[in-house]
C-alpha cells in the first residue's frame, strides 16, 4: 500500500498501532489493565474509543504498555491483505506477555475479526476472543466468559447498533479535532471491498445523539469535528414510528428533527438527510469547524454544496473517491457511477464552491485494467487536480464479488509501475495546489508545535492544507489565527500570523 500525504487523517499512517490511554474512573476500578491498539481507518480508532468506553465503566483501566496489561485488544482492519498481515504479526508479539501471565486475555476486534470468525481462534491459539463492530456491548460478557476459561465469539451484525447512547472517550486527543460517527455499514457492494461483510448494512444514527456529542466536545473546548461514515451523502434518519415516540424525551427530538426536514415530502422519505444533518451540526456554533468523510460520487447532491457554501464553519474540503478514471472499469468495480457522472459532480463542486479542496482514493491494477484504461486514471486527475490522494494497488479479498467474479490478473509489477505513475501525478498536483495559495491568507486552527520544532505551531486551513508558522505570544493550540502563506513544501504550507 502506498499512500500519498495524510492530511485529514482518516487513515493516518503514523497512527496504525496506537495504543489507547485514559483516566480511569476511581469509583469503579476493578483493578484491571486494558491494552487497547488500532488499525486501519478513524472508523476502528473511533470505534476503540467506544470500547474503551464501554469497559471504562465496568472498572477497566488502561496501560500503553500491553506487558502490564490483564486485557489485550487488538482493532483490526481487512481492507488489504497487508493490513491482515500486520495484525498478524503484531499478535506473535504478545505470545511472550501470555507465557508470562497465563489469565492474559487477548482479543480481537472489527474487521478481521468479523471476516474470519471462529477461524481466527482455530488459526491463531493465542487468541481468547473475537468480536465483531456490532458486539462491543457484549464485551463484559465475553470477557467474563474467557476469565471462566471458555473461548468467546460475538460476531453478530446489527441492523440497529449505531451505539447513540455511548459517550465515546476521546483518547489521545489533542482536545482540539474529535471524529464523530454518524452511521455505520455500508449498502454498497463494490466488488474490490469487504466494507459490507465485515461492517453489515448501512445505517443512521439519531440526529440529536450527534448534534449532542458535537455541542458536548465544543464545551469541552473541542474546535473541530469530523463527521465520519462509509457513504455520508446516503445518511438518513426516518422520524421514528409513533409507536415508538410516545415517551416525553422522544417528543422533544422528534420536534427538534422536524424543524430541518419537515418539507421533504412523502411520509416514506427521509426526514433528515445529510445536507440537514450537517447544516444542524453547523449550527451548534459557528467557531466550530465541520468535516466530512467519505462522500460517495454517485450520492452527493447539489444540497450538500449549497449546505457548505452557504455556512463558513463547514470546511471547503470534500473526499470524493474516484477508485478509476474508466468507465468500464467503475462498472466492474459496481461503483454505479461512471466517468461523465464523475465529472458532472467535480464541475457542480467547482461551481458552487469555487476553490474547495478535492482529495481521492485511486486503485490501480484492477481486474482487466489495460494500460489504455490506466491512462484514463491519469487523465481524471490532470482534469480535477486533486490536492491529495490516497492510492493503491489492488489487493483480492476473500468474498468480494471481484473475488468470485473475476481474475486478479494484473501482476504486481505493473500495478506497482501504474501506482508509481499515479502517485508522480498525485505529487505534482498536490505542489502545484499548494503553490497556488503562496501568497494568500489563510484562517488556520492551530493544533499544535509542528513536527519538527517546538518554535513553530502547525494547523490545518479550511481547505485541509498543513500549515506551519511562528509560535507566538498572543495564540495558543485550540485558536484560529490567520496566516499569510509566504512558501510551500511538497506538503505544506508556510507562513507567518498576520
Ligand atoms: N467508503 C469509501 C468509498 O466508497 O470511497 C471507502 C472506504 S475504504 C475503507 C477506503 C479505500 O480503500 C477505498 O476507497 C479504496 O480505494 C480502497 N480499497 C478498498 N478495497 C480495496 C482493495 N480490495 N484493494 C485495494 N484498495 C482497496
Ligand atoms: Fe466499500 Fe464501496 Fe462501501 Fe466504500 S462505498 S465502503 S468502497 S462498498
Amino acid at each position: 500500500m502506498m499512500d500519498l500525504l495524510i492530511p485529514d487523517k482518516l487513515h493516518d499512517e503514523s497512527r496504525q498501532g496506537e495504543a489507547l490511554l485514559l483516566e480511569p474512573i476511581s469509583d469503579k476500578n476493578n483493578g484491571r489493565k486494558l491494552y487497547i491498539e488500532s488499525y486501519g481507518c478513524a472508523m476502528n480508532f473511533s470505534d476503540s474509543e467506544i470500547v474503551a468506553s464501554i469497559l471504562l465503566e465496568k472498572g477497566f483501566e488502561t496501560t500503553s504498555d500491553y506487558t502490564v496489561a490483564d486485557v489485550i485488544f487488538i482493532n483490526t482492519c481487512s481492507i488489504r491483505e497487508n493490513a491482515e498481515t500486520r495484525v498478524r504479526n503484531r499478535l506473535k508479539e504478545f505470545t511472550i506477555a501470555k507465557v508470562k501471565n497465563p489469565g492474559l486475555v487477548v482479543g480481537v476486534l472489527g474487521c478481521m475479526a468479523e471476516r474470519l470468525k471462529s477461524k481466527f481462534l482455530e488459526e491463531e491459539k493465542l487468541v481468547d476472543v473475537v468480536v465483531g463492530p456490532d458486539a462491543y456491548r457484549d464485551l463484559p460478557n465475553l470477557i467474563e466468559q474467557v476469565d471462566s476459561g471458555q473461548r468467546a465469539v460475538n460476531v453478530l451484525l446489527s441492523r440497529e447498533e449505531t451505539y447513540a447512547d455511548i459517550s465515546p472517550v476521546r483518547l489521545n486527543s489533542n482536545g482540539i479535532n474529535a471524529f464523530v460517527s454518524i452511521m455505520r455499514g455500508c449498502d454498497n457492494m463494490c466488488s474490490f471491498c469487504v466494507v459490507p461483510f465485515t461492517r453489515g448494512r448501512e445505517r443512521s444514527r439519531d440526529p440529536q445523539s450527534i448534534v449532542k456529542e458535537c455541542t458536548d466536545l465544543f464545551n469541552q473546548g473541542y474546535k473541530e469535528v469530523t463527521l465520519l461514515g462509509q457513504n455520508v451523502d446516503s445518511y438518513k434518519w426516518r422520524k421514528p414510528h409513533p409507536a415508538l415516540s410516545k415517551g416525553e424525551g422522544s417528543k422533544k427530538s422528534e420536534v427538534e428533527v422536524l424543524s430541518f426536514g419537515e418539507d421533504l415530502g412523502e411520509a416514506n422519505e427521509p426526514v433528515v438527510n445529510f445536507a440537514n444533518l450537517l447544516e444542524m451540526v453547523a449550527q451548534v456554533s459557528p467557531e466550530l469547524r465541520v468535516r466530512f468523510s467519505t462522500s460517495h460520487p454517485k450520492d452527493i447532491t447539489d444540497e450538500v454544496l449549497y449546505t457548505i457554501k452557504k455556512h463558513d464553519n463547514i470546511c471547503n474540503y470534500i473526499h470524493l473517491p474516484i477508485q478509476s478514471g474508466n468507465s468500464r472499469v467503475l462498472e466492474l468495480m459496481n461503483r454505479t457511477y461512471d466517468r461523465d457522472w464523475y465529472i458532472d459532480r467535480i464541475d457542480a463542486i467547482r461551481r458552487i464552491i469555487p476553490g474547495c479542496a478535492i482529495s481521492t482514493d485511486v486503485i490501480t491494477g484492477f481486474c482487466s485494467e489495460t494500460e489504455d484504461e490506466h491512462k484514463d486514471t491519469l487523465s481524471m486527475m490532470d482534469y480535477v487536480h486533486y490536492d491529495f490522494a490516497y492510492m493503491f494497488m489492488y489487493s483480492e479479498r476473500p468474498g468480494t464479488l471481484a473475488a468470485k467474479r473475476y481474475a486478479d490478473d494484473i501482476p504486481d509489477a505493473v500495478k506497482r509501475q501504474r501506482l508509481k505513475e499515479i502517485v508522480a501525478k498525485q505529487q505534482e498536483h498536490s505542489f502545484l495546489r499548494l503553490q497556488a495559495q503562496v501568497g494568500t491568507t489563510q484562517k488556520v486552527l492551530i493544533e499544535g508545535f509542528s513536527k519538527k520544532s517546538n518554535n513553530d505551531y502547525c494547523g490545518r486551513s479550511d481547505q485541509n492544507a498543513m500549515v506551519v508558522f511562528p509560535v507566538g505570544e498572543n495564540y495558543k493550540p485550540g485558536q484560529y489565527v490567520n496566516v499569510f502563506i509566504e512558501r510551500s513544501t511538497t506538503a505544506t504550507l508556510i507562513g507567518r500570523v498576520v
